[in-house]
């Protein structure tokens, strides 16, 4: 018998939360966004399940000659571009459509000797202040773009830094209106929360993310709970050891948590180094056997601690879910200070991953 712990992958989750994205974006093509190796669900794990998307978005160009190689014939979009000139090679082979966010992109498209034009996404900083040309040099640069035999079709870019909420896109929606003034452009502006909550940037292409593996864009399982997304992860251990505390018993590293009377605790194989966030505090959510119970002490490397008092049923070889269906990732990412992308993308390569 191995280690207990596992992470669940479930591709009917996948296909319906692409499904509801979609709704959500009915008249617009949509690129499903699967960098960090599908935000850590593993792009061969997903990549069939989100057949049915217009492209798959990343930026890493082994993931994006990977599906390539999977036989992926539709659009591939690299969401930060070439990093050096000597890649459009690789992108003319694989016909990979690119970002363009700087000058030196455009001079390196116009010396490349390619087979075919690349499609390109002009990228417009529209307040975020990371990628792309200011409004004022938009104009400019798509002239210059559209004049070069080596670029085919073109699109234009921004990506908000606030979409969560109303006033989060109004600044940067006027920016993207003035610089695309005079220009006929199709555009592509919405992540997963414009997306959801912002019809009026779907335009041309939507690039949802984090939905589609069914978190919330905004890091609370409530702004989203009434969309119908379906967790697409799922974290589970079980119980390897109990312990009875006594009134004031530690428990665990610098023993964090100190019982106030007798308490049974559960002794979880799951631990840091599995991806679980060392800053859960004590009264995190875990499902035990049915039953929602709590983290108490500091998570440890390879083990974490519950109260059992609300499941006196559990004992060793109980399962646990650290999350999915029943404890949603964003709870236990806000518990911990963080959002549910990045427990995601942590999963560590030491959990066997199964996919259902
Ligand atoms: C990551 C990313 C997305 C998707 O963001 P979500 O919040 O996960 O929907 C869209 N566009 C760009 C440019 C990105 O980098």
């Amino acid at each position: 018998m191995s280690r207990p712990i596992v992470a669940a992958i479930d591709t009917s989750a996948l296909r319906h939360n692409l499904a509801v994205a979609r709704q959500a974006a009915p008249h617009s093509r949509l690129w499903s966004v699967v960098k960090a190796n599908a935000y850590g669900h593993g792009i061969d794990r997903v990549r069939e399940s989100l057949a049915e998307t217009d492209g798959f978005a990343l930026l890493d160009l082994n993931e994006a000659i990977l599906l390539r190689e999977r036989g992926w014939k539709k659009p591939v979009l690299l969401l930060e571009g070439f990093f050096h000139a000597s890649e459009l090679e690789i992108l003319d082979r694989y016909r990979l459509t690119t970002s363009v966010h700087s000058n030196w992109q455009i001079q390196a498209l116009a010396k490349a000797r390619l087979s075919a034009p690349l499609d390109i996404y002009l990228k417009m900083n529209s307040g975020m202040n990371r990628l792309g040309f200011q409004p004022g040099q938009v104009n400019q640069a798509w002239q210059s773009l559209r004049a070069l035999q080596n670029v085919g079709e073109m699109t234009l870019m921004a990506h908000f830094a606030e979409a969560e909420s109303r006033e989060g896109i109004v600044e940067p929606m006027r920016r993207i209106n003035a610089a695309a003034e005079g220009l006929d452009c199709p555009r592509s502006l919405a992540n997963s929360a414009a997306t959801l909550w912002h019809p009026e940037t779907h335009f041309n292409w939507v690039r949802p993310g984090i939905v589609l593996y069914g978190a919330s864009p905004s890091g609370r399982w409530q702004d989203v709970a009434s969309s119908g997304l379906r967790p697409a992860m799922s974290l589970s251990s079980e119980i390897i050891g109990i312990q009875r505390l006594k009134s004031g018993d530690g428990v665990g590293y610098g023993a964090r948590y100190r019982a106030a009377g007798e308490q049974r605790i559960g002794v979880v194989a799951c631990g840091y180094a599995d991806g679980y966030p060392r800053h859960a505090p004590s009264g995190t959510p875990v499902w035990v056997d049915g039953v929602m119970t709590h983290t108490v002490g500091a998570v440890s490397m390879d083990m974490l601690t519950l109260d059992l008092t609300p499941c006196p049923q559990a004992g060793i070889g109980s399962r646990v879910e650290l999350w999915g269906d029943n404890v949603k990732i964003d709870e236990v990412a806000y518990a911990s200070g963080t959002v549910g992308y990045e427990l995601m993308c942590a999963l560590a390569p030491r959990v066997p991953v199964t996919v259902i």
